[in-house]
């Protein structure tokens, strides 16, 4: 459990709160805090386990600041549980996809928050993060149907939320890609919907000038040469219905 910051330029800053969740049986997830001439967005901030503890460390960061939006990738409830919480202890907007605003409530959404949870649109939008435009971009079925992530223009970081999610190893930062593959591999081949959604979206990023790739999960990729190496394997790989088509089968039974 710490902080990591992946950049800052003294106006901008993007820190990686890193498993507050700490050992146990649920599953290790990042948190992402973006912070922009004093004003905040928090990346799927997660569930009841870490909330008080990202709250207050994010509260920190922020020092005078405010925290403008609460960012929900997708539905899961690593990402969503604690949203209640967040709406209720400060005055951001959450954002998720639209596809989700109606299911979102299920955890618990007071009445007194409610119009502050904002669907997205399947297209994605701009949020302008104290002057600064961040881009909330499709990731649509991966793995989520109804999934975006962000890309900042100012430290060039690409935040993918459970696309490039890896379990199990004890480093933060990838400095061996095919070692890496290991703990990346299992994940994306039953989570990701298919190669054709891989496709789609390594097309869409090769538009972004990209130095560091976040997920929320595991660890991240930094440097041009990762960032390519990564984008290439996920354009390659055959996942979900992909391989699950072939095993479609009655279970053995008397
Ligand atoms: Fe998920």
């Amino acid at each position: 459990m710490g902080n990591t910051v992946l950049f800052d330029d003294g106006v901008h800053k993007n820190i990686l709160l890193e498993d507050f969740a700490g050992s146990g049986t649920a599953v290790q997830a990042n948190q992402h805090l973006i912070i922009h001439n004093g004003k905040g967005v928090i990346l799927d901030p997660g569930g009841h386990k870490i909330y008080s503890k990202v709250l207050s460390e994010t509260m920190a960061q922020l020092g005078g600041g405010t925290l403008e939006f609460i960012f929900l990738s997708h539905q899961d409830p690593d990402i969503v549980a604690a949203c209640n919480g967040w709406l209720m202890t400060t005055d951001a907007t959450a954002y998720c996809s639209e596809l989700w605003t109606r299911f979102v409530p299920h955890f618990g959404l007071d009445n007194l928050v409610a119009d502050r949870l904002i669907g997205i649109p399947d297209e994605g939008m701009v949020l302008d993060l104290g002057g600064c435009p961040l881009l909330v971009i499709p990731a649509h079925f991966m793995h989520s149907c109804g999934n975006h992530q962000i890309y900042d223009p100012a430290s060039k970081i690409l935040y993918t939320g459970d696309l490039g999610a890896s379990l199990g190893q004890d480093y933060i930062e990838v400095s061996d890609f095919d070692t890496h593959l290991q703990y990346m591999e299992g994940f994306h081949k039953r989570y990701i919907v298919s190669n054709t959604i891989m496709r789609a979206w390594a097309a869409m990023v090769r538009n972004l000038d990209i130095e560091v790739i976040a997920p929320q999960h595991g660890a991240f990729f930094r440097g041009k040469e990762m960032v390519n190496k990564f984008i290439d394997w996920c354009e390659e790989l055959q996942c979900g219905i992909d391989l699950m088509a072939a095993k479609m089968a009655i279970p053995a039974h008397g």
